[in-house]
């Protein structure tokens, strides 16, 4: 009995395997990233999903979660760093500073928007000095991203790479089925004029065919002045804008007044899981905005 004992105490560390933690800056790189790490991880998402990706409150608790991930998803592109670097130095965790394996920054594979031509300029207050950070909205960007997943993770735990690779190849299939239904619901409104609050939704209007007449800040990050909104009015009025796209933690006084201005429809759309109850994956984000935008413009007809 007591060999049999023994023999449990130095086979069960084995046995049971540690997950990997994983901790994620946006709920929607923490969905991907549970969908490919499955059973094999355990997943932290820093951000809510009804905060500005920008500027999330960074509570000091997040530092003992980073002291004790095997790795950090972050999208890059400066998205995050008003916010994260403070919390990955006091972290003191080798295993997802810089170039550690344990550090996954998933802009490095995307085709960046709004790539700065010239030097950057940041004194005007522009919090996409590097191009447009919002890149998950494109589902097919989603993909790309999860590619990224499955191969970081397949390098901190080989024995698992046949699963997070099968878990891939569901995934990427799952999404490609996705996208033909999205097209297809959105098919009718190709073409359709928006306005956005931020350049939040661009990779999102690109994929699916919509026109970005302007935006209420007059530079990411800025907040509109009474004079900027006097100039922007007669640029966009006329020009058969018929949505509004806000995200839920903006203001609504101001884009509310421009829509009215401009007989456009006024809609509140989530830029990330967890922005309400419905949007719970990566999958039913797009599935609500797609519905949402098709019901707005239909009613708009
Ligand atoms: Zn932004």
């Amino acid at each position: 009995m007591k060999k049999l004992f023994l023999f449990l105490i130095f086979t069960l560390p084995v046995i049971a395997q540690a997950k990997l933690n994983v901790v994620a800056t946006l709920p929607d790189f923490g969905a991907i990233a549970q969908e490919i790490g499955g059973d094999k991880v355990t997943v932290t998402t820093i951000a809510k999903g009804t905060e500005d990706p920008h500027f999330v409150d960074a509570r000091p608790s997040f530092i003992r979660v980073l002291n004790k991930a095997d790795i950090l998803i972050e999208g890059g592109a400066e998205l995050e760093i008003g916010w994260l670097p403070p919390l990955v130095n006091g972290a003191r965790n080798a295993k997802i500073l810089a170039d550690a394996p344990g550090h996954l920054i998933l802009s490095r594979h995307i085709h960046l928007k709004d790539l700065p031509t010239g030097p950057v300029d940041r004194s005007m207050g522009d919090v996409h000095p590097l191009g447009n950070p919002h890149y998950w909205l494109d589902p097919d960007n989603g993909k790309i991203m999860a590619t990224d997943i499955a191969e970081a993770l397949s390098r901190l735990d080989s024995p698992n790479q046949a699963f997070y690779q099968a878990n891939l190849k569901r995934f990427s299939e799952h999404l490609d089925q996705k996208i033909v239904q999205w097209t297809k619901a959105l098919e009718p409104f190709k073409g359709t004029r928006v306005m956005t609050y931020h350049k939040s939704f661009d990779y999102f209007l690109d994929r699916f065919g919509f026109e970005l007449a302007g935006t209420v800040e007059p530079k990411p990050g800025v907040e509109p002045s009474p004079t900027y909104i006097n100039s922007l009015l007669p640029r966009v009025k006329g020009a058969g804008v018929k949505l509004v796209m806000v995200e839920p933690f903006r203001p609504r006084k101001t884009p509310e007044y421009i829509a009215q201005a401009i007989g456009a429809k006024l809609l509140i759309v989530p830029e990330k899981v967890g922005a309400n109850d419905k949007v719970r994956d990566y999958f039913s984000l797009f599935d609500y905005n797609v519905t949402q935008i098709s019901i707005a413009l239909k009613q708009s007809k």
